[in-house]
């Protein structure tokens, strides 16, 4: 006898027959005696509707009435799910984010959980009810109603099991679970058993859309176990677990890879303290995230540097290069917005030589150039050009043994 949080996401109550089909999952978990906090997501297409709606009205709308405007979707999925279960002889009771008092900051449309209120729930769930909470939603301590940002329903699911203590917390997707890589790119792809808090944070930073960041850097800091898992299709899903837990040990636990970068290089700048600042401080200030940054001496006492950002900034941040450059008297600013990054992820990577250097091989065998290299503890991620991304992906998922189904060596 288990006690779950449950999230389902807009896809999977994307109309009433799936919400028939979640009702009658919950009610399944709660005949075989679990004790059932479920999550739900607005109704697939719901959210985005109610932002186009706004933004017709005011490109720019007020966050406070944004935020009002957003918590109605998923207050509709709640009350609908809720009824499902009623219906079918299932307890339950919905709860907006503000009725079960999911406190948050006053950071309209982005707020954190500051403090989430445990007792009516677990009165509710000792009276053998099933709880039905809003997700992506709370209320700040002005009593303003506020959201978490997109995809935050994740988030308040790995809250709500931190906060009551729960054994597990499931996310129910429109995928299996979490895969050695995208099989879209890579056929031979494979559903993970197990992964890491860790391995899945920076899978889920490099585009590996499964899960909520927030939601897993939550999970990570708290030691939430959690799993994704298909409403659809019947199976274990991935596990995402703290390291200790592992059963297996495989040296990469997945290749990610993104497109969503562009690369900037600022060359021939005279070789003194402060160069870093002078260059990135305008980028920082302008909001724009950098991700990889490379800087190197040449003989001459002059200094090139390149750094990656969002492709959706680099028009700005070429801009503003282009003036910091003139400031510094530097020679040249080039810039590349068609470039991929691949990354290989495995906490086995710790423990283990050799992994970039058999990654290096890998890609000069097909011949593909790295313009840049960075690494973590658990990661190595290349930029290459966007054209070989597909071809690198796939090389590397083979060389790494992760065509094969049993867990290499
Ligand atoms: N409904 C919100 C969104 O679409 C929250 C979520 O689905 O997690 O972003
Ligand atoms: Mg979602």
């Amino acid at each position: 006898m288990a006690f779950l949080v449950q999230k389902f996401g807009g896809t999977s109550v994307g109309d009433l027959d799936r919400i028939r089909n979640v009702a009658a999952k919950v009610k399944a978990a709660r005949d075989q005696g679990h004790r059932i906090v479920v999550v739900v997501s607005a109704m697939g297409g719901e959210t985005n509707r109610l932002v186009d709606l706004a933004r017709s009205v005011n490109p720019q709308p007020l966050p406070r009435e944004m935020d009002v405007l957003l918590a109605t979707g998923e207050q509709v999925s709640i009350a609908l799910l809720a009824i499902a279960l009623d219906t079918l002889g299932c307890p339950a009771r919905s709860y907006t984010g503000a009725q079960v008092r999911i406190t948050t900051n006053n950071a309209h449309t982005k707020a954190r959980i500051t403090n989430i209120d445990k007792d009516p729930i677990m009165a509710d769930l000792a009276a053998g009810k099933v709880v039905v909470v809003a997700g992506f939603q709370g209320i700040s301590d002005d009593g303003n109603i506020t959201t978490l940002g997109r995809g935050g329903s994740d988030t308040t699911a790995v809250a709500l099991a931190s906060a009551l203590g729960a054994d597990e917390c499931q996310i129910f997707t429109d995928v299996e679970g979490v895969y050695t890589s995208d099989p879209r790119v890579v056929p031979e792809a494979r559903l993970l058993n197990e992964i890491t808090h860790e391995e899945m944070l920076e899978l889920a930073s490099l585009g590996a859309k499964v899960l909520q960041i927030r939601a897993v850097e939550f999970a990570s800091k708290y030691n939430v176990p959690l799993r994704v898992l298909s409403t659809f299709v019947e199976g274990e899903g991935t596990h995402i677990i703290p390291e200790e837990q592992l059963m297996e040990q495989p040296l990469i636990s997945g290749v990610a890879f993104n497109r969503d970068e562009a690369k900037i290089t600022i060359c021939g700048v005279p070789d003194k303290p402060g160069i870093a600042f002078s260059v990135l401080g305008p980028i920082a200030e302008a909001n724009i995230e950098v991700d990889m940054i490379v800087q190197n001496v040449s003989a001459d006492d002059k200094t090139d540097m390149t750094f990656t950002v969002h492709r959706n900034d680099f028009d700005t941040a070429m801009t503003l290069l282009e003036k910091t450059a003139r400031d510094m008297d530097a020679e040249e600013v080039t810039g590349d917005n068609r470039i991929a990054k691949i990354s290989l992820v495995g906490v086995g990577m710790r423990s283990h030589a050799g992994i970039a250097s058999k990654m290096f091989e890998t890609l000069a065998a097909e011949s593909i150039n790295i313009q840049m290299i960075s690494t973590s503890e658990i990661k190595i991620s290349v930029v290459v050009d966007e054209k070989y991304m597909e071809l690198g992906v796939r090389a590397l998922h083979a060389a790494f043994g992760l065509n094969e189904s049993a867990a290499q060596a």
